[in-house]
Formats: structure tokens, C-alpha cells, sequence
């Protein structure tokens, strides 16, 4: 769809990113309708950190669009704006070297080390951007909860990707079924818990096998929802925005919501395997 269309996809998001320029303009101030209730419209910022010829800042701001875009599509509305930082990195085979998403004070940002000469296609392709937005679908849960923080972006990131035509539904099973039974021989535990042995994969820097093992929540979820109730998670996250984005201040908070939502105990019920049973035992299914 993207690859054969840049042309299109050009002047498609030229137009795109004039009627953001709009929404972030009536975002600056809590518009009101005839009634005088809030009507909230938020959108993306953008700020350069460093030098960026006007070209090159065009094509960001194309390429930041279609992601905010789909992340908005996929994740739901956010309760705020989004402020984006784009810093330069030459020194990179990859065209996002470094992402960084932070929430802090109330302000939600986005930090993209990106390769100025890199093609917009490039740029579109890249699963950082997409990892950094999903994060502030949540609040920062604190350290001690990084796995699933990362776990929970892992599987985000080419859910959104998937509204963007990277990956179908079946790709995707197939991508994470894959990478979280590679994930798994790094879990081989019959003494540490699952979230043990994601603490001690994260102190030894093997990030990549903890990133994906602790995909395998959202997974395992995502997969039980479709089979018994017709729906995604990410539908759950639509909801999650407008009742409890602003709300959830810990990973307790944030679990109870997505339950409440379901309308059943299965991220609660998740929760105790992965925090009370060994390691092995939390990814049985993928070895
Ligand atoms: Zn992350």
C-alpha cells in the first residue's frame, strides 16, 4: 500500500498535515461547543532539537503524522497532547536509532534520535516511533514495572503498525509467536519467577529477550479476547483512554482497569502466574 504509492501517500499526508496544523491550533486552548462543555481536541507538537533543513522537517512531520495517526486509530484518543522531539543520529545503520517516551509534570513527549538523510519509506517502516507513542496510552508505572512496560510497547508497536499496512493479523501472530518462543529459552526457569528473571535479563542488558518474553502478556490477552469475545485489545484501549488514562497513577490501577473493561479477571488472574509462578510455568505455552 506504501511502498507503490509514495506520490499519493505524499500529497495524501500533505493534506493530512494541514488539517492537524488545525486541530493542534484549537488544541492550545480547550475549544467549547454551543453548550459550553469542553469539547477536548488534542493532537502531536513538533520540536527540533537540532538542525534540519525545511525538507527535511516536511518529511518528519509526514512521517510523524501517519504514526500519531494510526497510533490514535488503533490506541484511541489521547486525554492530551503529544510533544515530539526529533534530535539528529548519523551514526546509525537504523533510521530511529533511539526513542525515549516520557510523562512527566503532565506533559507527555516523545524523543526520536533519527537519521536526517533516511527516506520517508525508511522512516515508515521503523518500529520506534510506534514503541514510544503506545507507552503514553499508560502511565509511567515506575521501574520495578519495566517489563511490562516494554513487554506491553513491544506488542503495540506493530499493532499499530498493522493500521499503518506493515503486517496483517496473520503476520503478526506469526512474528510474536516466533520471537517470544526465542524469548522463551532465556526464561528457563524452574526457580525464578517470570518477573524475576525479566529483572535479571534487564541487569545483564539482554533486553531484546526481556522486551519480547514480556510481550506475551498482551498476547496471551489479546489472543483470549478474540477467541471469546470478537474483540482486540486495542479495542480495550479505545475505552481505556476516555475512562481511565488520567485516572490509573500504578500497574495495580492500570490491571484493575483493563479488567473492568473485559469484564473478567483474566489480567489480574495473568498477573499472579507471571508474579507467583516460575518462569517456565508463565510461558509454557510458547515453548
Ligand atoms: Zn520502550
Amino acid at each position: 500500500m506504501i511502498k507503490g504509492g509514495a506520490q499519493y501517500l505524499f500529497i495524501f499526508s500533505l493534506v493530512f498535515m494541514l488539517a492537524c496544523q488545525t486541530e493542534i491550533k484549537i488544541s492550545e486552548d480547550a475549544d467549547t461547543n454551543d453548550k459550553g462543555e469542553i469539547t477536548d481536541s488534542f493532537g502531536v507538537q513538533y520540536h527540533y532539537e537540532n538542525e534540519f533543513s525545511d525538507s527535511e522537517q516536511l518529511k518528519l512531520e509526514i512521517w510523524m503524522d501517519e504514526v500519531y495517526a494510526a497510533t490514535q486509530a488503533t490506541l484511541g484518543s489521547y486525554p492530551f497532547d503529544v510533544q515530539v522531539h526529533f534530535f539528529t543520529s548519523k551514526h546509525s545503520s537504523r533510521p530511529v536509532s533511539f526513542g525515549l517516551a516520557k510523562r512527566k509534570d503532565g506533559i507527555n513527549s516523545v524523543s526520536l534520535y533519527v537519521d536526517p538523510t533516511a527516506s520517508l519509506e525508511d522512516l515508515l517502516a521503523d518500529w520506534t516511533a510506534p514503541h514510544e507513542l503506545s507507552h503514553l496510552s499508560i502511565p509511567f508505572l515506575g521501574k520495578s514495572s519495566k517489563w511490562f512496560s516494554e513487554g506491553y510497547a513491544t506488542f503495540l508497536s506493530r499493532q499499530i503498525m498493522m493500521d499503518m499496512g506493515y503486517y496483517t493479523q496473520e503476520s503478526f501472530d506469526s512474528l510474536y509467536t516466533t520471537r517470544i518462543k526465542e524469548a522463551a529459552s532465556d526464561y528457563a526457569s524452574d526457580e525464578l519467577t517470570f518477573i524475576e528473571r525479566s529483572n535479571e535479563l534487564a541487569a545483564n542488558h539482554q533486553y531484546s529477550s526481556m522486551y519480547w518474553g514480556s510481550a506475551s502478556f498482551l498476547f496471551v490477552i489479546d489472543k483470549r479476547l478474540r477467541a471469546e469475545q470478537d474483540k482486540r485489545f486495542t479495542d480495550i484501549l479505545i475505552d481505556y483512554q476516555v475512562c481511565c488514562r488520567l485516572e490509573d497513577r500504578n500497574l495495580k490501577d492500570v490491571i484493575q482497569s483493563f479488567d473492568q473493561l473485559i469484564g473478567d479477571s483474566w489480567c489480574n488472574d495473568l498477573m499472579a502466574i507471571y508474579r507467583n509462578k516460575s518462569a517456565n510455568e508463565a510461558l509454557k505455552s510458547f515453548q
